[in-house]
């Protein structure tokens, strides 16, 4: 059976950065847990980062990939570079991944690590730009699928192509 890394937050988790969680109700998701196909896991979290935290951002909004070369940092609201944590965490998704065989994740939209389609644009003011989070780009460079909690349809046709 294929298992799925999910954002902890999506699960009920209380791992944001504000202490609380981003619970979905949606029966896919739901679904996929009875069935035990479902990982949670928070990267910032296990990168060590406390919760709740200072809200953070990608620096110029650029995007997952940037910080994995060295182009950007992740700057915490309160100007601290946390960019270690980030790499840290998405590093530690990428091996949890990798050992037990996961191949798709559903990870929270417009998060700086979790972010698939968007995220925030480095200036603290809401608003959202085209771009990845540092663990999906990671994830996504290994190979290893991410789809927004918004696209658990796209996920599920993913998810029969891997099983069929
Ligand atoms: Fe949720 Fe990902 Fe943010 Fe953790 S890092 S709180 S799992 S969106």
């Amino acid at each position: 059976m294929e298992r799925i890394l999910v954002s902890a937050c999506l699960m009920g988790r209380k791992v944001r950065y504000d202490g609380g969680a981003k619970t979905s109700s949606d029966a896919l998701l739901a679904t996929w847990r009875a069935e035990g196909r479902l990982v949670p896991f928070c990267p910032e979290v296990e990168g060590g980062l406390p919760v709740p935290r200072p809200a953070a951002e990608i620096e110029g909004g650029a995007g997952g990939a940037a910080v994995l070369s060295g182009a950007a940092r992740v700057l915490a609201a309160d100007g601290s570079d946390v960019t270690a944590a980030f790499l840290s965490g998405a590093r530690s998704a990428l091996a949890l991944a990798r050992s037990s065989g996961i191949r798709m994740a559903v990870l929270k939209e417009g998060s700086p690590s979790c972010g698939g389609l968007s995220i925030y644009d480095g200036t603290f003011q809401g608003r959202r730009t085209p771009g990845q989070g540092v663990t999906t780009a990671l994830l996504e460079l290994d190979g290893i699928r991410v789809f927004g909690e918004g696209r658990l349809d796209d996920a599920a046709a993913y998810l029969r192509t891997l099983e069929t």
